[in-house]
Formats: C-alpha cells, structure tokens, sequence
C-alpha cells in the first residue's frame, strides 16, 4: 500500500472516531441527566450537563471532545494513583498486608463490614476503608509530606503541576462524618497507620486534586503499557504494580457496578463522583483499525447514578465498546 493510500486511512479513521464521539455527546446532552453528588456540596453546584471525553493514543495523537476544558476533581480515581504510589515506596507485599484485593458488593463507603467481624482487613483500595488504610501508609510523617509524594507521582505522570481545589477539600472536610467514622473504625481497629484526622486530611485532599479528561488519558495509556510513557520513552511505573492496579481497577473500579460493568463493558477503569471515569485499553486487540496498539482514555459527566458512577459517561463507553467492537479477552 503506498504512503499516499496509508493516510488517506488514517484520515478516514481519525474521521470517523470524531464523528462517532460527537455524534454521541450531541445525543446524550439532550437527555435528562440526573444528578452531581449531593453529599459533597460544592459538587452538588456543577453543572449536570457536561459531557466529554478524550482518547490518547501511543503515538501523542488525542481525540478531545464536548467539554473536555472544564476540570474537575479525582475523587475515586485519587486512589488508583495512592494506590500506585503507597506501593511504589513501600513495596506491594507491605500495602497487601494492610489492604485487601477482594470486591466487595457494597456501596464505597461502606462501615457494615467492619460492625459485622473484628478486625477485618479493608476488603481492597479503591473503596474507601481500603483507601484510608493506603492513605495512611504513604510515604512521609505529616499529611503535607504524605499529599505531596501522590502530587508529585501524579505531576509526573501526566507531566503537568496538579493544584488541589480548597472549595472542594473544604466542602467535603466539613461533611465529611461517614469517612470519619470510618476512619475511627479503622483506627480502632488497627488498621490505620496515621491518626484518624491526618488520614482523613490526606485523603480528602487527594480526593480534591483537579484535573481535565486529557490528563485521565494519559494516566490510562500509561496505565494500558504497564507504566511506560510511550510519548516521552521513559518507564514511569514499574509493570508489575501496575499490572495488580488494573486488575484491582477491573474488580474493584467501578464499587458495586464493577461486575456489570466488567462483563458489559470490560475495560480496566475507576470512577469519582465527580463523574470521571478513567479507563486503559491493552495493546491486545491484534488487527483493530483503531487501538491495536492500546490507549487511554478519560471520560467526564458530573451526574453520577446510585453507585456512584457517571451516567453519561459510562453510556458513552458503552458505545465506544460497542461500535468499536472492543474485547479484550
Ligand atoms: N471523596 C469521596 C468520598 O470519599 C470520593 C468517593 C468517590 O468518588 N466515590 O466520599
């Protein structure tokens, strides 16, 4: 095939994938929406209706659309990256003698496992008890130390500075009543490695970091070649752990849809009330016009159904999976 007739494809691919993502967000912004998160104020005031997404590819190239400028907060998805980070400083094997790799069934913020059993290990990290617990072990004696040692992974990651946004950590800080008791039953239990208020203090912030979907693609297709930035050439995390946070990510991600959503959906992916969702396509997909060499990708969409998840953007997914016929077993 001559270089002229291989852009020309090109072309048309990147055309197409425009297309079907515009089409898309047009359609599902003339829906009813749903609701933001009502138990954190400052995110009951966004804007219901936002919808965008962003797909990276491994050679830079990015789909960017609907309201891909607005930032909003990690929320959930802070706890694949303290995740990462708690194992990077301290090894995988000293954070799993803390933290289980169990799903749970539960709603995120979940206490009724610990009323049930003594001293029962947070069933896994990217619910709540589990991310307190890591929160807790981060690298560093004060929550100031402890923040920044994430900040900084994440800084690295998506090669930009993060800010944390005040309103957001004030408005969850002074709401915060279930974390804090479930951080008092994790402290009674042992299974904090900090007071009850500085990993609360840890957490939240973290939880309040902004970002846009551009950065969550980034953070997916590092995540989808095992820690390798294919952009800049450098190995960012090492492979293993991030091979055990896209399975806790595949299990765990999405709290108490994550089944549904491994089975109809089957991506590696976690979700924040904030509505974004961050997923990682595999370089698995031998043959597919599009991502047979994997990517990442960000979805944002503020109203989130009962479990937490975006409404819009898990629909969106949805479709892209569809449509592009994506499968990665
Ligand atoms: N900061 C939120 C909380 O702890 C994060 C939860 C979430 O995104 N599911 O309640």
């Amino acid at each position: 095939m001559g270089t002229q007739q291989l852009d020309n494809q090109q072309l048309n691919i990147d055309y197409k994938v425009d297309h079907f993502f515009e089409e898309k967000i047009a359609y599902y912004k003339d829906q009813p929406s749903g609701e933001c998160a009502q138990y954190i104020p400052e995110l009951k005031n966004v804007n219901p209706n936002y919808l965008a997404c962003a797909l990276l590819l491994p050679d830079g190239k990015i789909h960017l659309h609907g309201d891909y400028e607005i930032p909003f907060t990690l929320q959930s998805i802070s706890k694949v990256i303290s995740f990462i980070a708690a194992c990077m400083y301290k090894g995988p094997s000293y954070v799993l003698d803390w933290v289980d790799v169990e799903p749970t069934g539960d709603p995120f913020n979940s206490i009724l496992r610990f009323e049930l059993k003594d001293k029962q290990k947070p069933f896994n990290p990217m619910i709540n008890a589990g991310a307190l617990t890591v929160a807790s072990l981060l690298p560093g004696t004060t929550p100031t130390e402890k923040i920044q040692g994430v900040v900084h992974l994440l800084s690295s990651l998506i090669d930009k500075n993060v800010t944390i946004n005040k309103k957001v950590f004030e408005s969850e800080w002074e709401t915060a009543y279930r974390n804090r008791a479930l951080a008092n039953f994790l402290k009674e239990h042992n299974l904090l490695a900090s007071s009850v208020e500085d990993t609360l203090f840890t957490y939240i912030n973290l939880c309040s970091v902004e970002i846009n979907v551009e950065d969550l693609a980034k953070i997916g297709l590092i995540l989808s070649l095992d820690g390798f930035d294919p952009v800049r050439q450098i190995q960012i995390i090492p492979a293993p752990i991030v091979r055990l946070t896209k399975i806790l990510m595949f299990t765990c991600g999405m709290y108490n849809s994550s089944g549904k959503f491994a089975a109809f959906i089957g991506l590696p992916a976690k979700s924040g009330v904030s509505g974004g969702i961050l997923g990682a396509v595999p370089p698995s997909l031998r043959h597919h016009p599009l991502l047979s060499d994997g990517c990442g990708l960000g979805i944002y969409g503020p109203a989130i159904d009962e479990n937490g998840n975006s409404i819009k953007g898990t629909r969106l997914l949805e479709d892209f999976i569809q449509v592009y016929d994506i499968k990665i077993f």
